[in-house]
């Protein structure tokens, strides 16, 4: 038997975390990805017993296990900060997340990995990632730090597979750290998935370099910039410069089962048919 699809999108939390699963089940998609506090913001009241049931409630009442769910962290947070002080308050933050994500029963947490701003090699920057996960898993139990592939914006890494495999690398546990691989960072840091065969040939990559062992989870979006261009602009599936051969051939590997598979596209209002096309594609195949 393959494992089932686990296909959503982004959702709104608004109003508290208990409304991302009723806003996924709207959609009728059967993962979904939420932020559990502000994602612009540093503090936050901490969850109560009430929002903490009330979502564990809504979950099992929707069907969604949690496997099918992905938090993402704050955007504030850089776990690769060159300054001492910033870098504590990076790490302080995302021990808070990930301890949100296990009193919600959450299992994963999708981050991205950190910038060297410039003032700190590469080299060092990955290192203070790895760092920073090792502390943020020796804290927490059961969640899993899910890095995410970035487009290589200004001093952002991990946008090459070799990056994370290099972070990955120093990580100690290596039970509790995969990847979560999204469609237009990857297309934008230089991977070619413009036709079955290019995208094909990229993953074999991702393979060689990465490990499948290490995919939590993806985030399947289209692209409004050219192959690698290095900037991160989302687009709708099929609109942009990936085009529909490229998630045709993702929705063919039996690797991308089992786990979440999130839009982070443009227009929510088409979310459901883009959720049924995958559907569908991954059905042909
Ligand atoms: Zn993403
Ligand atoms: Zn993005």
């Amino acid at each position: 038997m393959a494992l089932p699809l686990l296909v959503g999108a982004h959702v709104s939390a608004a109003g508290g975390v208990a409304n991302a699963p009723l806003n996924a089940k709207k959609i009728n998609a059967s993962a979904f990805a939420l932020f559990t506090k502000n994602q612009r913001r540093w503090q936050a009241a901490p969850l109560s017993r009430e929002q903490i049931d009330a979502f564990k409630l809504n979950c099992q009442q929707a069907g969604f296990a949690a496997n099918s769910i992905l938090p993402h962290d704050s955007y504030l947070i850089n776990l690769g900060h060159p300054d001492t002080e910033q870098l504590q308050r990076s790490r302080g933050a995302f021990i808070d997340e990930m301890q949100r994500c296990e009193q919600l029963g959450l299992t994963l947490l999708n981050f991205h990995p950190g910038s060297h701003l410039r003032k700190i090699s590469v080299d060092e920057c990955l290192g203070k990632i790895s760092e920073s996960i090792n502390m943020a898993l020796d804290s927490t139990s059961n969640v899993c730090a899910v890095i995410e592939n970035t487009a290589g914006q200004g001093s952002n890494l991990g946008h090459s597979f070799e990056q994370l495999a290099q972070i990955i690398d120093k990580v100690e546990d290596k039970s509790r750290v995969g990847v979560c691989i999204d469609t237009c960072h990857m297309f934008a840091a230089g991977y070619d998935l413009t036709s079955f065969e290019a995208a094909k040939a990229s993953f074999a990559e991702f393979e060689t370099v990465v490990g499948y062992q290490y995919l939590k989870a993806m985030h399947l979006n289209d692209s409004k910039t050219p192959l690698g261009s290095r900037v991160d602009r989302h687009h709708s599936l099929g609109a942009g410069h990936i085009g529909k051969d490229g998630f045709e051939f993702i929705m063919s590997l039996p690797q991308v089962r089992g786990i979440p598979l999130i839009l982070e596209t443009i227009e929510p209002e088409i979310w459901p048919q883009e959720i049924n096309w995958l559907r569908s594609i991954a059905n042909k195949s």
